[in-house]
């Protein structure tokens, strides 16, 4: 199944319904087709053909959907990459792809027009909204369907190349066939209950494999509308789900934290939600019930990752959800824990969390050796820890790489900030491990405040010393404004690790 074929399907069963409402714009199923098909035909008079690379450097906007449905259209790969990246990571992303075209926002025109000296692949540039020298403008890639060879494009063909988002190491493509995209829609848009009459709240953003099959994938393959917001404002998305009686939203957990925290985002705004839905990072078990108290909308959290399209895990929509865990695997995923000795893990004990189906990607662009170490005998290997209780519901207990080794004694950040979301004027918290010359490591909390100024360093670490056992308490904590995050809200590790502690 071509990915773009779910779009098709859509405009053949529900042509008038809405597809798109983005800044007070409507486009419906038969209207998006229509517009796919033509810039595919652009496209392909541009040159641009079966297996071509073509970057996407765009914000949420509904051009992001019309190239990413007509480049899996012509059999094209898409590259979907954050615009705010700077020069250097967007130069080593699209050398390593090997991009033949990108579609990026107006003001790249002139440092794509820079580049091309060293990205000798590059032959397209189109814009949007504006134009420049060397690039075509969006609304001019155009072309006549009917010229349109059929292209043969088959469920195991490359559709997506992803960069994994850089929270950690360098960036590697995950590439992605439309089989595990396709696939990865289904499960989770069966899971979710995602029909037609839903109004999904498209946030977070498209270039991000969350949003890629959660909000947009799994809804558009079942006719439902996308309200399409370029950027995430509390305060803008309430009142649009308020107007436009949305019915879902998928976040990351720093979104539903400041959706809790905003004083002017009242609790009747998101009341036609019938479900929200955090991924991406570990939800805060007190930040969920912050929101479910407020707004009296369940949250139900999902675990996935850019290299399994990326849904695994969900908590169940009917059944018995637990805060906390991320639920059961979804449908046609089987997922084991692995300790490091190669022998399973069971109930209760810690292990690195595998699984396989049909979402499992093909492996990392030009990284055969990586690709080894990560897919082995068909299980992808997250490098996540997990336990798993006996109703079978996985709690991811930290990223492998994340956890502190403090004298010996195993620490997992998640468990220390998990605590200090309880504090009442914690916003935000995040544990980290530095060197430490006696311990190896000593475990530092990176704390915002609600209210500056009204709580100490000091304070955090006794309130850590009343529930917690002594390795784990923080061995100091550093308040800060707010947490550095990247733009899907995730935050950034690496710089907490490397932050000076002097110039706080
Ligand atoms: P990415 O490929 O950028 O989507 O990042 C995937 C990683 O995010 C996973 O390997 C996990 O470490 C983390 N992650 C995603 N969802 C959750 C969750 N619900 N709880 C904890 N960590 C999560």
């Amino acid at each position: 199944m071509n990915l773009s074929l779910t779009l098709r399907q859509s405009a053949e069963k529900f042509p008038a319904v809405t597809a798109i409402q983005f800044q007070g714009i409507e486009m419906t199923y038969a209207q998006l087709d229509a517009a796919v098909d033509a810039f595919a035909a652009g496209l392909h008079n541009l040159g641009l053909r079966k297996g071509s690379k073509v970057a996407i450097l765009l914000g949420n906007c509904p051009q992001f959907v019309i190239a990413y449905y007509a480049i899996a259209r012509i059999g094209a790969v898409s590259v979907p990459i954050n615009p705010l990246y700077t020069p250097g990571e967007l130069q080593f992303i699209l050398s390593d792809a090997g991009v033949e075209g990108v579609v990026a926002v107006a003001p790249m025109g002139p440092m794509f027009q820079m580049m091309r000296a060293t990205l000798p692949t590059l032959q397209q540039v189109i814009l949007v909204g504006g134009a420049h020298e060397g690039a075509v403008e969006f609304s001019q890639v155009t072309g006549n369907p009917v010229d349109l060879p059929a292209v043969d494009v088959a469920e195991s063909d490359l559709a997506v190349v992803l960069y994994t988002s850089g929270t950690t190491g360098q960036p590697k493509g995950a590439m992605l066939s439309h089989r595990n995209l396709v696939s990865n829609a289904y499960q989770s848009g069966t899971f979710l209950g995602i029909s037609q009459s839903d109004r999904v709240v498209t946030v977070l953003p498209m270039f991000h494999v969350f949003c890629m099959t959660v909000a947009l994938n799994a809804p558009i393959s079942r006719g439902s509308t996308l309200i399409v917001f370029p950027k995430f404002s509390p305060t803008e998305m309430a009142k649009s789900v308020a107007d436009l009686q949305a019915t879902m939203f998928a976040g990351v957990p720093t979104m539903f934290n400041f959706l809790v925290q905003h004083p002017e985002v009242k609790p009747e705004d998101l009341k036609s939600l019938r479900i929200a839905i955090s991924g991406g990072s570990a939800m805060p078990v007190a930040v969920m019930e912050a929101f479910e108290r407020k707004f009296g909308v369940q949250v139900n959290e999902g675990y996935g990752l850019s290299e399994a399209s990326p849904v695994v895990c969900f908590n169940p929509i009917d059944g018995e959800r637990k805060p906390g865990t991320i639920g059961l695997p979804i449908i046609e995923v089987d997922v084991r824990l692995m300790g490091e000795d190669g022998v399973e893990r069971g109930v209760g004990e810690v292990g690195e969390l595998i699984c396989r189906g049909p979402n499992v990607m093909l492996g990392y662009l030009n990284r055969p050796e990586e690709t080894a170490v990560t897919i082995r005998d068909g299980w992808l290997y997250t490098g996540d820890l997990a336990t798993v209780d006996e109703d079978g519901y996985y709690t991811i207990v930290d990223r492998k790489k994340d956890m502190i080794i403090n004298g010996g004694f195993n620490v997992y950040p998640r468990e220390v900030e998990e605590l200090l979301f309880k504090h009442p004027n914690v916003a935000e918290a995040a544990v980290v491990g530095v060197p430490d010359p006696e311990y190896g490591e000593q475990v530092r909390a990176i704390v915002a405040l609600k209210e500056k100024d009204a709580t100490t360093a000091d304070e955090l670490i006794a309130f850590c010393k009343e529930h917690l056992a002594k390795y784990k308490v923080p061995h100091d904590v550093i308040l800060v404004d707010e947490l550095p995050k990247n733009t899907t809200g995730k935050i950034l590790r690496r710089e907490l690790k490397n932050l000076d502690v002097k110039t706080v």
